[in-house]
């Protein structure tokens, strides 16, 4: 079921009590972000369904920007196993919530930022990575 911005961070802020303070969810978003981090590290680490082989990204200036896309490389190998795919999902759920918090106490309004941001991703396309 495709999820509604808006509900989300109706139901965020409602739910919000122990971290309602902005000071609160600023150092939970940060915490989170690292939990998250470690999740991903963990599938390499501990479990081993990926590796992650980071090498220097070689871009060519006789390219195109769109052939040195191709070439990239995101360094990962292999694919999640269903428990590590799982557990990255339900901690970046957790960040998008503290996301979301940050907006409530901010009046800010999650889908007009991803709105904003999608528009600004089809303008630019390719060159929003400069
Ligand atoms: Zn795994």
């Amino acid at each position: 079921m495709p999820c509604n911005c808006s509900e989300f961070q109706n139901i965020t802020s409602d739910l919000q009590l122990l971290n309602k303070s902005v000071l609160d969810i600023v150092t939970k978003l940060d915490v989170q972000t690292s939990v998250l981090n470690r999740a991903v590290f963990k599938s390499a680490t501990h479990c081993g369904c990926i590796e992650i082989h980071a090498t220097k990204q070689l871009f060519s200036h006789n390219k195109t920007l769109e052939e040195n896309q191709t070439d990239v490389d995101n360094h990962v190998e292999g694919e999640l196993c269903p428990k590590c795919k799982e557990k990255i999902e339900e901690e970046m759920g957790e960040l998008l919530f503290y996301l979301a918090s940050m907006c409530s106490a901010l009046n800010l309004d999650l889908d007009e930022i991803m709105s904003s941001k999608l528009d600004h991703l089809k303008t630019l396309g390719i060159y929003n990575l400069l």
